[in-house]
Order: C-alpha cells, then sequence, then structure tokens
C-alpha cells in the first residue's frame, strides 16, 4: 500500500488558491508537502528534490527508497495532469514539465536497478506438490533470520509450502507461504516463513 498516495486532484483540487510561497500570489496548481504552489514554485521543488535525491542514489548514501518512491509518485502523478491540462499552454511551462517526467522516469528505474544489497539472495523457487511442480529462478526482496520477501511468478496460496535453493551456495531450505501480495511494480511477492532452519541466510 505505500505506493497509493493522499493526494488530492491536481489541478483541480487545488484550484481558487494560492501559492503558499512567500510573497508570490500566483494561482495554486499542485501541492507538495501538503503546501499548495504555483506551477513556477511547484517546479523549482520538484526539480530541487529530484536533483537531492539523485545525489544520494549516485553516492550509495541510504536513498531512503520508500520515501522516494512515494516522492516520484505524487510529483509524476501531478506533473502528469498538469501537463496534459490546457491551461497550461506555454512551451516553456510544457517543456519543464516534460523534463521533469523524463528524469523522474530515468530516476525511478535507476531506483529499481539499485539492489538492497544487504538483502538481494538469489535463490530458486521450488514447489514440489505431486500435483502442482514447478521451479522459478528468483531473488529475496527482504531476509530476516526466520523468513523471506520473494518476487514469485507462480501463483501460490497463504499456508503452502515450497522450497528456497540459495543459487549462489546450493544449501536449501523448506519454508510455509505466509503471504502473497503485489507490488508497486505489479510483481506478486510472497513472504516465507524457513521451516527446517534458522541459519539459511549465513
Ligand atoms: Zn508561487
Amino acid at each position: 500500500m505505500e505506493n497509493q498516495m493522499e493526494l488530492p486532484d491536481a489541478p483541480q483540487a487545488v484550484q481558487g488558491n494560492f501559492c503558499s510561497s512567500e510573497a508570490c500570489g500566483e494561482p495554486a496548481v499542485a501541492e507538495f508537502d501538503a503546501r499548495r504552489l504555483c506551477m513556477e514554485h511547484f517546479l523549482v521543488v520538484c526539480f530541487q528534490e529530484l536533483e537531492a535525491r539523485n545525489e544520494r542514489l549516485k553516492s550509495n548514501a541510504d536513498p531512503e527508497t520508500d520515501s522516494l518512491r512515494k516522492f516520484l509518485n505524487a510529483s509524476v502523478e501531478q506533473v502528469q495532469k498538469l501537463s496534459e491540462c490546457d491551461r497550461f499552454t506555454d512551451s516553456q511551462t510544457k517543456s519543464q514539465l516534460l523534463e521533469f517526467l523524463l528524469r523522474a522516469s530515468q530516476l525511478s528505474k535507476r531506483l529499481r536497478r539499485s539492489p538492497r544489497l544487504s538483502s538481494t539472495v538469489p535463490v530458486w523457487l521450488r514447489r514440489e506438490d505431486p500435483s502442482r511442480t514447478w521451479e522459478e529462478e528468483t531473488w529475496t526482496v527482504t531476509v530476516s533470520r526466520h523468513g523471506a520477501g520473494l518476487v514469485c511468478r507462480h501463483p501460490v496460496e497463504a499456508g503452502g509450502t515450497v522450497v528456497l535453493c540459495r543459487r549462489d551456495k546450493g544449501s536449501r531450505v523448506q519454508a510455509r507461504v505466509v503471504y502473497c501480495r503485489y507490488d508497486g511494480d505489479g510483481r506478486r511477492q510472497i513472504g516465507v516463513e524457513l521451516l527446517d532452519r534458522d541459519d539459511f541466510w549465513d
């Protein structure tokens, strides 16, 4: 649910209000951090935030993945609407909006590529039921001593039993599926509880 932002629809919802930037007085068209802003100030803070986030991701400082995703979701949604809105037709504004969308999409691609190194472990995931046998190559999204979250392309139900086999070390463990949900990119993620050992991740 982390990707569902509770932001009002822009620009309609903020019509009739004014930019909260000091001494501005222009009509507000969007919201940033709960502040209503005019087009100019909105774009300024969006680009500033994008740059700052970009630098952090590049320098491998903690990218605060969740808050970065929230920022991208919220800003992209509003910018998208603004760019489709007939009120803002001047070419400089349009090109700034499009530039922002382009850079936000580059940043979100880079975010997806940067693995959570501490918790990304390549595994084979197997189902060994006589009636439903399958195997897929995947990786963990999170790990803990007694469990893991994994991307899984096959449908599985909570309570089902699977086998995890580390692709880097060959070790193997039985696990029970405790949840099954979809992440922000539409991939199925399952959470499993390890059943027969507790040193599987070292
Ligand atoms: Zn303003």
